[in-house]
């Protein structure tokens, strides 16, 4: 039997203030598995760290949110956006739900066609769409929510080579009460902007406006910034069908609805400040009631992303050494780091214990494996006295990090999606060296 390392013991006060939200939480948090499937099976079949993901959450929070909207208003919907979260199987599962594709570069536009998605059911957004990608989602019939004037230009001189009235819709942005204001993105309404845009675009006589799109913001808490939104949206639509001879046929009100995450600063937990997807369906359906004429009821398009996967992620990891900070705190080395959670800069994840351990609880901080000192996962939890290869539970990290994720320093690992049956599926293999090296060329001088 091999002797635990000696370690000098150190005397720390436990400060309530240490752990999040002010009231230390003295239970070890637990989780063993994930949609009936052992966590421990997982990890000794497909590795550690492993992204896993739960078809069971994607499809009830797809059939939750579609429902929440589909009861209220006739006309509605759902675009899948690709950059939240753009594995094959994964969106293959929101395609099966009905949702067609919002993209926001010709890589993911490329990615949605060879996914099977045909151009008409496509929504390309984004502020740089090379020429060449305006001309093919032209000529497929995608629908082009324009940006800029610079790409009101480039889609007119498309219109001109495909020698065609192109079909499409402007991004606004307004106040909503939200700050800071995302004003970056399309023609801003407030300064007269937007209006100018469609003028732009009438006088140019070579593009159609059918469409009115706009997405304030993501993990947006306040549903009534929606009905801002749609309010000033539908103004909008009303003042352009009066004066021009476009009729809008559609509105699209992006996405941004906030996941049970918790964002860093924001101290109540998100089971008491995240709106439901009810709450943002009533605010955005009573605006369109509220400000449309009876019977005018444009076709609705929302963009939901992180609302609909967010839940659905989870990231296994294990302890892979640990030791003491010279503030008392114990220092706990995962093998899973910001390289696979970018988001960790801004959410503070749930992290649970898959073994359970009796001892006191104690304030830990859990590092990364990155030679870099920025790579914490959460830098003030309790814990009791972990074990070396115990694993941990992060989530949810279903939004955002298999798209997000760098590889810097570590291999990518597994993916695996739990169906509903309970079969388990590799959805994207771990990366090893042929991955990193494809498309590097060694000159031959240097060769050796
Ligand atoms: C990112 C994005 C979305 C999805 O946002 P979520 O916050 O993940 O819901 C929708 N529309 C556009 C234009 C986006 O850029």
């Amino acid at each position: 039997m091999s002797k635990a390392a000696y370690e000098k013991p150190t005397i720390i006060k436990i400060e309530s203030s240490m752990s999040k939200g002010g009231v230390p939480k003295l239970q070890q948090k637990i989780r063993m598995h994930i949609d009936g499937i052992k966590i421990t099976d997982l990890t000794k079949e497909y590795g550690s760290p492993l992204f896993v993901f739960s078809e069971t959450t994607m499809r009830r929070q797809y059939q939750k949110a579609y429902k929440a909207f589909s009861s209220r208003y006739p006309n509605v919907q759902f675009g899948w956006s690709y950059k939240t979260n753009y594995l094959k199987a994964i969106c293959a599962v929101f395609h099966d739900e009905g949702s067609i594709a919002e993209v926001v570069s010709e890589f993911e536009y490329e990615k949605a066609r060879a996914n099977g998605i045909e151009g008409k059911d496509i929504i390309y957004n984004g502020p740089y769409k090379p020429y060449d990608s305006l001309l093919i989602a032209a000529r497929e019939g995608a629908k082009i929510h324009i940006d800029t004037f610079d790409e009101i230009h480039d889609l007119e001189r498309v219109a001109q080579e495909l020698d065609m009235i192109i079909p499409v819709a402007i991004r606004m942005n307004m106040d909503t009460g939200i700050y800071p204001q995302w004003s970056r993105f399309g023609f801003n309404i407030e300064s007269g902007q937007a209006l100018d845009a469609v003028r732009r675009i009438e006088v140019g006589g070579k593009l159609k406006l059918t469409g009115l799109h706009s997405h304030i913001g993501t993990f947006m808490l306040d549903a009534n910034a929606y009905k801002m939104q749609t309010t000033k949206m539908i103004q909008m639509m009303k003042e352009i069908e009066k004066t021009t001879d476009f009729i809008i046929e559609y509105l699209d009100i992006g996405g941004g609805f906030a996941s049970q995450s918790a964002l860093k600063g924001v101290y109540q937990p998100p089971e008491v400040i995240v709106p439901s997807i009810d709450d943002y369906a009533e605010a955005i359906t009573s605006a369109l009631y509220e400000n449309l004429e009876p019977g005018n009821y444009p076709k609705l398009y929302l963009e939901t992303g992180r609302h609909l996967i967010d839940e659905a992620g989870y990231l296994i990891s294990t302890v892979v050494a640990n030791k003491s900070l010279p503030d008392g705190r114990r220092s706990y080395i995962v093998d899973a780091g910001v390289n696979l959670l970018y988001t960790a800069f801004w959410y503070n994840f749930k992290i649970e214990s898959v073994q359970e351990h009796k001892g006191l609880m104690e304030p830990a901080i859990i590092n990364g494996p990155l030679c870099m000192n920025i790579d914490v996962i959460d830098e003030s939890i309790m814990l009791p006295r972990l074990d070396r290869y115990d694993n941990l539970v992060i989530s949810p990290v279903g939004a955002y990090s298999v798209t997000q994720w760098m590889q810097f320093i570590r291999y990518r690992p597994q993916v695996v999606m739990i169906g509903l049956e309970g079969e388990v599926d590799l959805i994207r293999e771990g990366e090893d060296l042929s991955d990193v090296e494809r498309r590097e060329v060694m000159p031959e001088r240097l060769e050796r």
